[in-house]
């Protein structure tokens, strides 16, 4: 695998950049930076090389579909989905002017492109304003392959997708005998997360932590991780499904039915070696304009009309001696509601279990996940916070394999 440190000759050589700018932002202001500052080392060395930068980037969904039955909508998303925020910032920390081009395709772009001079920045609109972006079409690779000499690939949280950008173009231009490579954010990545793929005797025991709300999305990496961990935790509303499946009462806890099945045969399987929580806080209602008791039950215990969300404080306990014997940790998935003030316990004892284990090799993968883990203060307690949640995942999944790396190695 070829790094973007490797890659000599660059001087006036055109390099096309897939970073990750998918940010979150509220009406139009981006919320948290963490992925265009993640995205700097690499840009700075090809600017150092005296290279012209093409960045490509995807922001938010675009759901080309919704034309025909509610194109409101669709206009709403590409809308929202405008780089020109982030262009914004990545100037102000580079410290120097980013080219935004409003368009993926067409004259202005191509101009654009052929007036950068050596050592500049170009960056344009949301590679899903294309259609073809998802469906990985070859006449948009094409397009997109022909304004580069060379590929990089540094956005890990797009490596689990093949898609025009993200595989299209290094597919055409390795093809073509042009130099493609990962940056330096892949390389990191790919490193962190290979050590809780291949796990090395002095890492165990290892713990997985999962969380967060669907079973189905994850239903894979926790067969996968059952082959890798020593035992794996689960809180937050995933629990639940286990739970019923095992035969509790989990009275209006969310619960996916159809995965019942799967969830005890998963926990047949391992042997005891998935830890479920033993209680549980419980409301009557989600939201909290209409709740009226919030109390800690049980596992088993709740009644009816209550739902649970958030883990007790027996099960944080039992969770955080658990995390206290381990070498490495994995976690994935909030343990309850974080974003309401009263259910925030069960996620902070995770990420304080592991600020404290400081012998431990640590690895936070998962949106909701790092956003709890920076909300609380606890960032810079993880070995490794990942900006890729579903391709965090999927490398765990996949043995360490993603199509938007393996096509650049
Ligand atoms: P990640 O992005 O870290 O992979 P998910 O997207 O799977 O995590 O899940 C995050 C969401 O799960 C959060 O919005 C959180 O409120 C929700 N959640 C966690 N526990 C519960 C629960 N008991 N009931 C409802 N939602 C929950
Ligand atoms: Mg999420």
């Amino acid at each position: 695998m070829l790094t973007v440190k490797e890659m000599n000759d660059l001087e006036g050589k055109r390099v096309i950049v897939r970073v990750d700018f998918n940010v979150p932002l509220k009406e139009g202001a981006i919320r948290d930076d963490n992925r265009i500052v993640q995205a700097l080392p690499t840009i700075k060395d090809l600017i150092g090389k005296g290279a012209r930068v093409i960045l490509l980037s995807h922001l938010g969904k675009v759901q080309h579909k919704l034309a025909e039955e509610n194109p409101a909508k669709l206009e709403k998303q590409i809308k929202e989905g405008s780089l020109a925020p982030v262009a914004a910032r990545l100037s102000e920390l580079l410290n120097k002017p980013v080219v935004f081009i409003e368009e993926t395709r067409g004259d202005v772009l191509i101009e654009s492109v052929n007036d950068l001079q050596n050592g500049e920045v170009l960056l344009l609109q949301n590679t899903r304003y294309e259609d073809g972006e998802e469906k990985n079409d070859v006449a948009l690779s094409n397009f997109w392959a022909s304004l580069g000499d060379a590929f990089v690939m540094d956005a890990f949280g797009s490596a689990h997708r093949a898609h025009a950008s993200t595989y299209g173009i290094p597919e055409i231009l390795k093809a073509e005998g042009k130099p493609v490579a990962v940056g330096y954010l892949v390389e990191k990545e790919v490193a962190n997360l290979n050590r809780c793929v291949d796990v090395k005797d002095g890492d165990r025991p290892y713990i997985a932590i999962l969380g967060g709300l669907k079973v189905s999305g994850k239903i894979k990496v926790i067969e996968s991780l059952l082959n890798k961990c020593d035992k794996i935790l689960i809180g937050g509303a995933m629990a639940f499904t286990f739970l019923k499946a095992l035969g509790h009462g989990t009275g209006n806890s969310p619960v996916e039915d159809d995965q019942l099945a799967y969830a005890k045969n998963c926990y047949v399987k391992a042997n005891g070696r998935i830890i479920l929580p033993v209680d549980t806080v419980v409301s009557d209602a989600f939201d909290p304009a209409i709740r009226t008791t919030v109390q800690t039950v049980s596992t088993g215990n709740v009644a009816e009309c209550f739902q649970g969300l958030d883990i007790g404080p027996k099960t944080r306990e039992l969770f955080a001696m658990e995390i206290a014997r381990a070498k490495m940790v994995f976690w994935n998935g909030p343990m309850g509601v974080f974003e309401q003030e009263g259910f925030q316990k069960g996620t902070i004892a995770i990420c304080e279990a592991i600020a404290k284990n400081e012998k431990a090799f640590t690895v936070c993968g998962g949106g909701d996940s790092a956003a709890a883990a920076k909300q609380f203060g606890y960032m810079d307690d993880f070995s490794h916070v990942s900006t890729g949640g579903g391709a965090a995942l999927e490398m765990i999944e996949n043995d360490g394999r993603l199509p938007g790396i393996d096509v650049v190695s």
